[in-house]
């Protein structure tokens, strides 16, 4: 057994010596309540660990024992619908010692006792390598969870179980070496887990958001920060897509700014629907939670957890989202810890290998083919990083590193925030660079012509940015009709398409094609405005038809009913204008 004993304690970092032959990244146990830590650097006999949890009360000459092993997540049937902490334990389970974890508690990650009804996939004489499915078990009321052959395990099946129920520690199954495979497996966090290879990214990542699917949208496997100063709207947006985006499973993982905004999600999530099957949300969720007791070394855990729970998922054939809100708070850690590490620090504190860690997190991200002898299985971690820069300053390394290694950046404007304007999402600073891998699919599902009315809609609120500066010079009454007519347009596409209230029950979630044929219904009456301004028909006269109010009002119409009505009413903007006689 590796055992030592501590020598230093700083904060959550403690010194310990006669540690020989531990190794980095292997989980310790510190003290007499044994609280967890992890080995982060090495020399000779002595080992720094990072400890994960509050380590007042340690003293010098305490016991450390390794356990000789990395941070390991167990991965099975019963992971959907539960709460964590960064380390996996589950929340309710350790909340039943107390209103604060006990330090030191190990509790099992899974129901040991639950029974799950499991279903063969295959027979006694298959020969099967990993990531084959040897059977399937209902996880929830809309998941099929994969029994899956784990990683490097492979042989001829000579033993599977029937169907029947089952506990998780049952063998599914026995190999003709005697290997025995478990419901469970388990996997080293910090390692990425193995998939046969790694697909490009071509269906969209569709999110329900206006701005983000027509302006911005990402690709199932890709990622995007979201980085926005303090109450601009990550959480909320963050939230929204975890309701409503189009993939399976949700990973949620929260790095908490505020004890009670974590309170919230754990209170909130488990009372809602999920709005697509009725089902509970939690059916296809996992909530990691940092609670406010946790020091911060548990964040950069957290969300190692997140991402190996993600791919697990994924490795079944499922589309997985994992949101992060926020990695600011993980990036802090890293700069306690390295302050306290005495490392050489790189830009404003934060360690220089910052970018790397980041880089390393969102390559975990991605469209793949999974293990196993089946080549249709696909799945994906689709991620989603808010970052919180102080006071909106996107140009501190959080912000800037991340949007380095990330596709798609939806920065938060604090100023569309105060007008009360949301999604606070800004069209003038936001990119992806998925426009050309996704684009087919909307031409092919939504309409061939999409493209052309997203680029017309971009195009005509840049022009009012411009146009803007000019009113602020010269006043609104300087500008030709033809100018004031972009900026009515403009005003409408903010108002009538790109605000979207998350609370609305009907436009909390709208569909791609809905997005389309408001944009195309606001262009129709830009068509036929310019048409009738070439006449000579005053401005006036077009803004006095009721058009825009029926224009406004479609957004919050039901999905059907408005996509039944768009056709017509872009006829009948396009007649009612042509219409006007010139005065
Ligand atoms: P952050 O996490 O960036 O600090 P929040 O997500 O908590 O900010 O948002 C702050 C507030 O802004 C919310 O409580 C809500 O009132 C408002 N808000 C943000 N986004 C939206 C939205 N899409 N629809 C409606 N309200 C929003
Ligand atoms: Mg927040």
């Amino acid at each position: 057994m590796i055992a030592g004993s501590i020598q230093k304690i700083t904060g959550p970092v403690v010194v310990a010596e006669g540690m020989t032959g531990a190794k980095m990244y292997d989980v310790v146990r510190v003290g007499a309540y044994g609280l967890m830590g992890e080995v982060i650097r090495l020399e000779s006999d002595r080992a720094t660990i990072q400890v994960y949890e509050d380590t007042s009360g340690l003293m010098v000459g305490d016991v450390v024992e390794s356990t000789e092993g990395p941070l390991m997540v167990e991965l099975g049937p019963g992971l959907l619908s539960s709460i964590y902490d960064g380390v996996q334990r589950p929340l309710p389970e350790i909340a039943k010692t107390g209103d604060f974890i006990a330090r030191g508690t190990v509790v099992s990650a899974l129901d040991r006792e639950k029974l799950w009804k499991f279903t063969p996939s295959v027979e006694p004489g298959t020969t099967v390598v990993p990531g084959d499915i040897l059977g399937t078990i209902p996880e929830g009321q809309t998941i099929i969870h994969k029994v899956m052959v784990p990683p490097k395990v492979s042989g001829k099946v000579v033993t599977v179980l029937p169907v029947g129920e089952y506990n998780i520690d049952t063998a599914v199954a026995t190999l003709e070496d005697g290997t025995k495979i478990g419901m469970t497996q388990r996997w080293p966090v910090r390692q990425g887990r193995p998939y046969a290879k790694k697909l490009d990214p071509t269906t969209p990542f569709i999110t329900g958001m206006r701005i983000l699917d027509t302006f911005f949208p990402i690709a199932l496997g890709g990622n995007a920060i979201i980085p926005g100063g303090f109450g601009t709207g990550k959480t909320v947006t963050q939230q929204s897509l975890a309701k409503w985006a189009d993939v399976d499973i949700i990973v949620y993982v929260g790095c908490g700014e505020r004890g009670n905004e974590m309170t919230e999600v754990l209170t909130e999530f488990p009372q809602l629907d999920d709005p697509k099957t009725g089902a509970p949300l939690m059916d296809r969720t996992v909530l990691v939670a940092n609670t406010s007791n946790m020091p911060v070394a548990a964040r950069e855990a957290s969300i190692y957890v997140g991402a190996t729970l993600a791919e697990f998922y994924r490795d079944m054939g499922y589309n997985v989202a994992m949101m992060a809100d926020s990695t600011s708070r993980w990036g802090e850690a890293l700069r306690e810890i390295s302050g306290r590490l005495e490392e050489m620090p790189g830009e404003e504190g934060y360690p220089a290998y910052l970018a790397t860690r980041l880089a390393a997190f969102y390559e975990r991200s991605g469209r793949v083919q999974a293990l196993g002898s089946e080549t249709d299985r696909l799945g994906s971690v689709t991620m989603v990083g808010a970052v919180s820069p102080a006071g909106g300053d996107m140009s501190e390394p959080m912000t800037q590193n991340s949007l380095r290694v990330t596709g798609a950046f939806w920065a938060l404007d604090t100023s569309l925030a105060h007008r009360r304007h949301f999604p606070a999402i800004s069209w003038t600073k936001s990119y992806t660079l998925y426009m050309g891998q996704v684009r087919g699919w909307f031409e092919s599902n939504v309409a061939s012509d999409w493209l052309a009315f997203r680029d017309r809609a971009m195009f005509l609120l840049q022009k009012e940015t411009e146009l803007q500066e000019i009113v602020q010079l010269v006043g609104p009454d300087a500008l030709p009709e033809s100018e004031k007519i972009i900026l009515e347009v403009a005003r409408m596409l903010r108002e009538d398409f790109l605000q979207q209230f998350a609370f609305d029950a009907v436009d909390a979630y709208c569909p791609p094609k809905k997005g389309y044929w408001l944009l195309k219904t606001i262009m129709a009456f830009h068509d036929a405005a310019i048409g009738a301004l070439n006449r000579g028909v005053s401005l006036r006269q077009i803004l006095q038809l009721p058009l825009s109010d029926e224009i406004a009002q479609l957004k919050t119409t039901p999905h059907e009913e408005a996509l039944a009505k768009m056709p017509k009413l872009c006829g009948r903007i396009a007649e009612d204008i042509a219409g006007i006689e010139v005065l």
